[in-house]
């Protein structure tokens, strides 16, 4: 398969956040900074509307759907992330790296921070079991 066919199957990245809201926010927001539940929403990221805003009522504090999560604050796309993430089991770094046109370094380290976190992670232990078809 070419590394083109490869790429129609990274997910767009508003269904990545749609996934992980679902895993994250199941039973109702929670503030990752204080673990308060009295959270409202504060509308959407003005340059991703597909990500959601909230605001503590208790600690006062902004957060949106990635804060706190494995996702927030890097440089590769969500949707290979999510790639890296579900073909972890059956792909060497070489190949996830070549399949995305990535460095080496880069999906090495992310998949490693995966590894590493996988067990304490709700969100990673739920997208590692889940059978990506
Ligand atoms: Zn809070």
């Amino acid at each position: 398969m070419s590394v083109e066919v490869y790429k129609l199957f990274i997910p767009k990245d508003e269904e990545c956040i749609a996934i992980i809201r679902e895993i994250r926010w199941s039973d109702k927001y929670i503030c990752p900074y204080c673990g308060s539940k009295d959270v409202v929403l504060k509308g959407k990221e003005r340059y991703k509307p597909y990500i959601q805003r909230y605001r503590c009522n208790s600690c006062k504090r902004h957060f949106n759907d990635l804060t706190g999560t494995i996702f927030a604050k890097r440089r590769i796309p969500l949707g290979e992330m999510f790639y890296i993430i579900k073909n972890l089991k059956n792909s060497s770094i070489n190949q996830i790296s070549e399949e995305l046109g990535r460095d080496y370094r880069t999906v090495h380290s992310f998949a490693k921070e995966v590894m590493k976190s996988s067990e304490k992670d709700n969100i990673l232990k739920k997208l590692l079991e889940t059978n990506w078809r």
